[in-house]
């Protein structure tokens, strides 16, 4: 699979490297992400090797340098520090990194010891995402989370003394028994751990998990929508009156620490996914996109035989990557500039899309040559962005 960057679309040069580990301690109930929970501890001992020689084969379809990593999960924090420092310096070697390149890594509170943090940021790791989650234990307890909230407090502390200036900490609302005091409780909280990043979800019950059979049996109830929605504005104000943007949907940050990484997938740049279980996102013709098996099994077998571990799901023709820039950039507050789309498809967004326009009415503004959904654009996204697709 040869992903020829060079093509007529005018993209910045590089690319953002995406690394999927897919193991976890013990699986939470409400979680579809690919991973496992290993029988053995040599299976994530060996998985940096496997992520190396994957890397390796996809020099020669891939032009560096590298603008971000993303070591996502799963749980990267399970990950030895060596074999994060072997990848580091194996992708550093086959694509060269980028002025100031952001290197990130998700990290489980109840997996890191001040130790691993330390050694963690000599690696080079310079963005530290804690899933924090909830902070009492009984909620925590809940939500299946093999960390305590103490744990999570030790995590943010050692991670400042271990030189990490550029924190995202996770949280997840609109929890069963979770009223807005007691998430403006949660908030506040947060906000005084002084993160540069927070990523809020409302939790969401996902097919085939065990929070999908515990609320199909009735010993689930989730909040109504009103409530979500209430909670949606309760999180947008509260860290918007602490001085975060919301730069996306679920995404705030302190100005200049926005997720460069993910802000990449946003601006549908291309993209590179390693590890069983990774999607990528490749710059030939109008985009193709590519996905390892969600197989650990298959991706080991794969890599054995020198073959090639992604497989192609979809060529984007114009007409669907026109949609994508138009799906992916209006979750962010920056939007999808009118300048940049006529240059990269000839055309304009009012001209491709006056249909959806129209039926977006006033959530969907123009402002300074770029289209953006409000707040209470994004309370509708899923059923406004179905209007581009
Ligand atoms: S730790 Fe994260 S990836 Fe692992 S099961 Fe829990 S939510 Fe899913």
């Amino acid at each position: 699979m040869v992903c020829d960057n060079t093509t007529a679309q005018s993209l910045p040069s590089g690319f953002g490297l995406y690394l999927h580990t897919p193991f976890c301690r013990s699986k939470c109930p409400y979680c579809d992400f690919f991973s496992i929970v290993p029988a053995k501890m040599q299976e994530i001992g060996s998985y940096p090797a496997l992520l190396i020689q994957e890397l390796r084969q996809s020099a020669k379809s891939w032009d560096g340098p590298l603008t971000s990593i993303f070591f996502g999960g799963g749980t990267p924090s399970l990950l030895p520090v060596q074999g994060i420092q072997e990848i580091l310096d194996s992708a550093c070697a086959t694509f060269g990194f980028a002025d100031a390149i952001e290197i990130s890594l998700e990290a489980n509170p109840g997996t890191v010891s001040p130790r691993y943090l330390d050694q963690l940021r000599a690696a080079g790791v310079n963005r530290l995402s804690l899933g924090i989650q909830a902070l009492a234990d009984e909620d925590l307890a809940k939500l299946g989370r093999v960390h305590s909230r103490q744990d999570s407090l030790n995590a943010v502390n050692a991670a400042r003394r271990a030189g990490f200036d550029n924190l995202s900490l996770d949280l997840i609302y609109s929890r069963p028994e979770q009223d807005l005091d007691k998430l403006r409780g949660e908030i506040d909280q947060l906000v005084q751990l002084q993160p540069q990043h927070l990523s809020c979800y409302g939790l969401t019950i996902e097919e085939g998990t065990p929070f999908a059979l515990m609320e199909e049996t009735g010993s689930l109830a989730l909040p109504g929508e009103d409530a979500a929605v209430a909670a949606y504005r309760c999180v947008h104000e509260e860290l918007s009156k602490a001085g975060f943007n919301h730069y996306e949907i679920s995404n705030f940050a302190r100005p200049g620490y926005e997720c460069r990484h993910n802000l990449s997938y946003w601006r549908r740049r291309p993209y590179l996914g390693l590890g069983a279980g990774a999607h990528s996102l490749c710059g030939n013709g109008w985009g193709e996109r590519l996905s390892v098996p969600p197989d650990l099994a298959l991706y080991r077998q794969r890599l054995a035989s020198g073959m090639a571990t992604a497989e192609s799901i979809e060529v984007c023709d114009q007409q669907l990557a026109m949609a994508e820039t138009l799906y992916l950039g209006l979750r962010t507050a920056e939007g999808v500039s009118d300048a940049a789309f006529s240059h990269r498809f000839g055309r304009s967004i009012a001209e491709v899309f006056p249909v959806a326009i129209k039926r977006c009415g006033n959530r969907l503004k123009q402002d300074y040559g770029r289209w953006s959904f409000d707040v209470d654009g994004w309370l509708l996204y899923d059923h406004l962005i179905a209007n581009f697709l």
